[in-house]
C-alpha cells in the first residue's frame, strides 16, 4: 500500500513534470518579473516551426529555421503576458514606470560657489542626463568650475555669461585650500602650424573648464574664466582639414594644448603605414547579445574580427587586436590598448540586439555603422555602403552614439553593428559560411574608400 502510494505521487511528478516542459525556449526575456521603461516587452526565441505559439492569444509566426521575434506594447503599470504552446502556459509581468515617475527633478537656484573636478576625463554636458550625445568636453582632474544650481544629480556650471553646462555631482568635490585660492588669470596665447598638424597653446595659472565644438566648418576650442569676468572666453578657430583627428592635453597646470593633425592619406591603393585596431566585441563570460537561435554575439564578432585582420593586413595595414581568442577584456582595457597603438582608425565589431528605439522588432534588421565624434562620420558612411554591398544585408543606417570605445578623437573610430542577433530573418544571414569574410572584406573596403578616394 504504501509503495502503491509512492508510485502514485513518483507518476503525479512526472505527469507535473511533462506538463512544464516548453516546446519553444527564449533568450528574452531573461525574467518573468521586470521593471522597465521601454514601450514594448520583447519575445525572442526559437520553436519547432510545427509548434502554434500564443502571446496574449495572439498567434506569433515562426520562421522556417525555427526563430521568432515578437512584441507586445506595454502600459504604465503592470502588465500580464500570457505565453501558451501545445504544451504550457507561462506567465510574464512587466511593470512600465509611469510618466509621473520619470518625471524631471526641480531646478534649484544657489549662489554661485566653488567646486573642483573629482576625476580626469569627466563629461560636461549640455543637459542634465547621463544622455551620452550630451556630451560638451571632458575635464581634467582639479578644474575649477563655478555652480550656481543644481537639478537632480547634476550641477549647473557657469561658463559664461551666455553659456551655461552640466557635470555630475558625484564627479566634483569641495575645494581644499579655500583661503589659498585665487582666481586662474589668463598668461599666454600661441598657435603654431607644421606640414599635417596645428598645435594652439593657451595658458593660464589654474585649471579651468573647456568646450569642443566641430559641428560648423570650424573646430572651436574654448577656455573660460568665468570667475575672472563675465566675458572672458578664449577661443582658438581651427579650420577643419578633410581628414583629421584632435586632442586636448594638459601640458603643465592650466596649460592646455590642442593639437589637430591631418590624417596622412596612403600613396598607393593600399594601406601602407595605416595603423587600424580591431576590436571584436565581447568575449569570455560576455557573451554579448544571444540570437533567437541560441548563437552568441562574441563567437561572431571574433570570427569577422579575424577575418578582418587577415585582409586588412593583405591590403598593407599594421593590424593590433584587443582581442584573438575567447577571452574578457573590459572596455577601459580596449580603449587603453588603443591608445597604445596610436592607431588612424579604431573599428568595433558587434552584432545589435533589440532596438533602441522602440519599433517592431522584425523591422529593425540589417547593418548599421556607428561614430561618435564628428570627424568620424565619413568613415563610418564609406564603410556602411562598403558592407552593405558586400553583405546584402537591410540598411539599417549610420548613427551617432556615445559608445565608450568610440569617444576618443585622436584617431577615428567606428562601431559595426553587422546584423541584428535578435532579427529571424538576420539569424539567416549571420549563420552563412561566408557572413564573417564578406562583413570583413566590406569594412576593410569602406576603409580603403574612405582613405584614398576622394
Ligand atoms: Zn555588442
Amino acid at each position: 500500500m504504501k509503495n502503491m502510494r509512492k508510485i502514485i505521487i513518483l507518476l503525479l511528478v512526472i505527469f507535473l513534470g511533462i506538463n512544464t516542459v516548453q516546446a519553444y525556449s527564449l533568450v528574452l526575456p531573461k525574467e518573468k518579473k521586470s521593471v522597465t521603461n521601454r514601450e514594448y516587452a520583447f519575445f525572442v526565441g526559437k520553436a519547432q516551426n510545427t509548434e502554434v505559439i500564443t502571446i496574449n492569444d495572439k498567434r506569433i509566426y515562426i520562421a522556417p529555421n525555427g526563430a521568432f521575434a515578437h512584441t507586445v506594447k506595454l502600459k504604465e503599470g503592470n502588465n500580464r503576458v500570457v505565453v501558451r504552446s501545445n504544451l504550457s502556459t507561462q506567465i510574464y509581468n512587466f511593470r512600465k514606470k509611469s510618466s509621473a515617475e520619470k518625471a524631471k527633478p526641480p531646478l534649484k537656484e544657489f549662489e554661485p560657489k566653488r567646486v573642483v573636478v573629482a576625476n580626469d576625463r569627466t563629461a560636461l554636458r549640455e543637459t542634465p542626463e547621463h544622455s551620452g550625445l550630451n556630451r560638451i568636453s571632458h575635464l581634467f582632474k582639479d578644474t575649477n568650475l563655478l555652480v550656481n544650481g543644481s537639478q537632480g544629480d547634476f550641477y549647473r556650471v557657469f561658463l559664461s555669461k551666455n553659456r551655461t553646462a552640466w557635470i555630475a555631482i558625484k564627479d566634483t568635490t569641495e575645494p581644499k585650500n579655500a583661503e589659498e585660492y585665487s582666481t586662474p588669470t589668463f598668461i599666454t596665447m600661441n598657435s603654431e602650424t607644421f606640414k599635417n598638424a596645428s598645435v594652439h597653446t593657451i595658458e593660464f595659472t589654474d585649471k579651468l573648464p573647456y568646450t569642443i565644438d566641430e559641428s560648423g566648418n570650424d573646430i572651436v576650442f574654448r577656455v573660460y574664466n568665468p570667475e575672472y569676468s563675465d566675458n572672458s572666453v578664449y577661443t582658438v578657430n581651427i579650420k577643419k582639414p578633410d581628414k583629421y583627428v584632435y586632442k586636448t592635453t594638459l601640458a603643465d597646470r592650466g596649460t592646455y594644448v590642442f593639437k589637430v593633425n591631418e590624417l596622412p592619406l596612403p600613396t598607393d591603393k593600399t594601406l601602407d603605414g595605416v595603423t587600424v585596431v580591431v576590436d571584436p566585441g565581447h568575449g569570455g563570460s560576455e557573451s554579448g547579445a544571444i540570437g533567437c537561435l541560441g548563437d552568441k554575439e562574441k563567437d561572431i564578432t571574433l570570427k569577422i574580427g579575424l577575418e578582418l585582420q587577415d585582409r586588412l593586413r593583405l591590403m598593407g595595414a599594421n593590424v593590433i587586436m584587443t582581442r584573438e581568442c575567447d577571452g574578457f577584456v573590459s572596455l577601459d582595457d580596449r580603449v587603453k590598448i588603443s591608445n597604445a597603438s596610436c592607431p588612424q582608425i579604431f573599428v568595433s565589431i558587434h552584432l545589435n540586439s533589440i532596438p533602441d528605439i522602440n519599433m517592431n522588432i522584425r523591422k529593425n534588421r540589417g547593418t548599421s555603422v556607428y561614430y561618435y565624434n564628428d570627424n568620424s562620420r565619413e568613415l563610418a558612411q564609406s564603410v556602411q555602403k562598403a558592407l552593405l554591398k558586400e553583405l546584402s544585408t537591410h540598411n539599417d543606417g549610420v548613427r551617432q552614439k556615445s559608445f565608450k570605445v568610440l569617444r576618443r578623437s585622436e584617431y577615428l573610430s567606428i562601431l559595426v553593428e553587422a546584423a541584428y542577433m535578435t532579427n529571424p530573418m538576420d539569424s539567416v544571414l549571420y549563420r552563412e559560411e561566408d557572413f564573417a569574410y564578406n562583413a570583413a572584406r566590406g569594412i576593410a573596403e569602406g576603409i580603403l574608400r574612405y582613405l584614398v578616394c576622394d
